[in-house]
């Protein structure tokens, strides 16, 4: 796993034929790679081919310090590939990426390792149907613990301890509500997740089915940009999606948009220009407002009043839409120029 220690010497011809390698003891010619290498005051030199480093560890070129012609070079970078081979390079996302708090000990060896990371990408139908009747080898990886613990929190977004995380991992998959988590017996089988859904999850509002014009209407969004995956309706042509799956996306989507905005406001106004700071506040969570008439209900941007802004107006929509294009872009700026004058 994650190690405080790190590979680090010195390498290049020796100037002069006086020094003697630390492990044969015999004279390290002008001609030979030496290594050297500070160990507590001493400085120990070695011949390349008698050098082994301290530590299994995968070596970063950063840590060296290389003084070597071509020819005496291309011999060292094979012998560095060669002991690098044997090893996984170090990783800044080794702990886990959806718990930055927590990391999983993986046994050192780096194949299983390797293979676990992949593994977790993948769903419990690819691992159990699929991959466990590849190999022997994959099979075991298919029972690791290790690996159902990191899948358990992915999915589940939960920490699973102890040794029996597959077990809890499948237990949790097929009995218990993808919704709210709890095991139910009144449920349904759900084909676009994939998953059961209690009844009284199934039957709340964040479980109702939109098609896309109602999703284009609600949120006044593409429903290009949101990426989801639909039911086919009845009917056959009718897409259907979760609100709750849609709201993410939705969510997900004005996120992204805002911080673009901001970004881009940022880069030319600078932080601390008023349309940037506005732009900030905005809150992508609450972006729709519901207007009832007395025959029909309607989906508004819910725009502040108290900000007056022309432009403000049109980066509202952009956000709330999803959308922002070159031309919608360049009709900010100029609002923005005479908001601003
Ligand atoms: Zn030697
Ligand atoms: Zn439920």
């Amino acid at each position: 796993m994650d190690t405080i220690f790190t590979i680090s010497f010195s390498v290049g011809l020796p100037k002069t034929s006086s020094t003697v390698c630390f492990n044969c003891h015999k004279k390290i010619q002008r001609s030979e790679i030496r290594v050297s290498k500070k160990k507590y005051d001493r400085q120990l030199y070695f011949h390349l081919p008698c050098y082994t480093p301290e530590h299994n560890l995968f070596i970063l070129v950063s840590n060296l310090t290389i003084d070597l012609d071509e020819n005496s070079g291309l011999i060292f970078e094979n012998w560095l590939n060669s002991w690098n081979s044997h090893f996984l390079p170090p990783d800044p996302n080794i702990s886990i990426a959806w718990n930055k708090t927590k990391s999983f000990e993986v046994p050192k060896c780096k194949r299983l390792r390797l293979l676990i990371n992949v593994f977790e990408f993948l769903t419990y139908q690819d691992i159990c149907c699929n991959l466990a009747s590849v190999s022997k080898e994959f099979y075991e990886i298919s029972w690791n613990n290790y690996l159902w613990g990191a899948l358990f929190q992915r999915d589940f977004n939960k920490l699973c301890e102890g040794n029996e995380c597959r077990k809890l991992y499948i237990d949790t998959f097929f009995n218990c509500c993808t919704r709210c988590g709890i095991s139910s017996n009144k449920y349904i089988r759900c084909t676009l997740l994939k998953r059961i859904i209690c009844k009284n999850c199934f039957e709340s509002k964040s479980c109702e089915l939109l098609d896309k014009n109602t999703i284009k209407r609600v949120y006044g969004i593409n429903t290009k940009y949101l990426n989801l995956k639909y039911h086919i309706g009845n009917n056959g042509n009718r897409r259907l999606c979760y609100k709750f799956l849609v709201e993410a996306a939705v969510k997900e989507r004005r996120g992204m948009i805002k911080n673009k905005v901001v970004q881009l406001l940022s880069d030319k106004y600078g932080s601390n220009h008023d349309m940037t700071k506005i732009v900030s506040s905005i809150d992508t969570n609450d972006m729709d407002q519901i207007r009832k008439t007395y025959y029909k209900i309607t989906y508004h941007p819910k725009i502040s009043n108290e900000i007056p802004y022309e432009s403000y107006k049109m980066i509202y929509s952009a956000i709330r839409n999803g959308g922002l294009n070159f031309a919608r872009l360049s009709k900010i700026y100029d609002l923005i120029k005479k908001d601003f004058p």
